[in-house]
């Protein structure tokens, strides 16, 4: 028992030394909370919005560049109640650095669009609009969006007549396979905001995550009108 405490103490004392010493570390905590902090709020937004339902859909931050470390959900999570604590940190290759418990089975893919985009921030939905249109469209390789006032929410969109390309991959589960097919079609179409995977969601980006969830509102409000206005069956 003494022992116990003992090697409790020391722990502790190193923890406090280490950190004092190394400020990055201390930052990169930092940044991983506030990460965490502000991904859960806005989980629990878009779960309220019926957009990641039961455990669907996932979020990351980036935390640091060099080297790469996301904050990102574990998997099989209730985004309905989502919080700070259930983030992991993990590193270019999907190992956990901080925080317990598996990342989400998609991290590959999250990493993919981290790297291939610069993206500051990976949200991925499972809306019913995203479903519906990804399967509708699919052997037309993408959607069209165009001639929307709502398009000017999208970084660097200046204008309605802007058309926004939003490719169609073929869901898979092998996300080794998938992360190579997603980097692809990020380097064969500059400037897209996002994808989605065949009758499965949306993944959009930004640079930051205020942007990323602009995104996912943008994305997600046109993919609707496109189903409830019936343009989407004559696209
Ligand atoms: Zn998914």
């Amino acid at each position: 028992m003494l022992f116990v405490v003992v090697k409790k103490n020391k722990r502790g004392i190193h923890r406090r030394n280490s950190s004092r010493a190394n400020a990055p570390s201390s930052a990169s905590g930092t940044r991983f909370a506030e990460a965490a902090a502000c991904l859960a709020e806005i989980g629990r937004g878009f779960h309220a919005r019926g957009w990641v339902l039961g455990t669907s859909g996932n979020f990351s931050a980036v935390i640091s560049r060099e080297p790469l470390r996301l904050a990102i959900t574990s998997t099989g999570l209730d985004k309905y109640k989502l919080t700070p604590a259930q983030f992991l940190e993990m590193d270019e290759t999907a190992n956990v650095v901080r925080g317990s418990g598996r990342p989400s089975a998609e991290a590959l893919l999250h990493l993919a669009i981290a790297r291939g985009v610069g993206a500051g921030a990976v949200l991925h939905t499972h809306s019913v609009w995203s479903t519906v249109l990804s399967g509708s469209h699919a052997s037309q390789g993408g959607i069209a969006l165009e001639g929307y006032e709502m398009l000017k929410g999208l970084e660097g969109v200046r204008t309605h007549k802007h058309r926004e390309w939003l490719p169609i991959l073929e869901n898979s589960q092998d996300m080794i396979e998938l992360g190579q097919r997603v980097s692809k079609t990020l380097r064969e179409s500059p400037g897209i905001h996002g994808f989605l995977l065949r009758e499965h969601g949306l993944y959009t980006w930004g640079a930051g995550l205020q942007e990323a969830k602009r995104h996912v509102e943008i994305l997600e409000f046109l993919m609707e009108v496109l189903v409830r206005s019936g343009a989407a069956q004559s696209a």
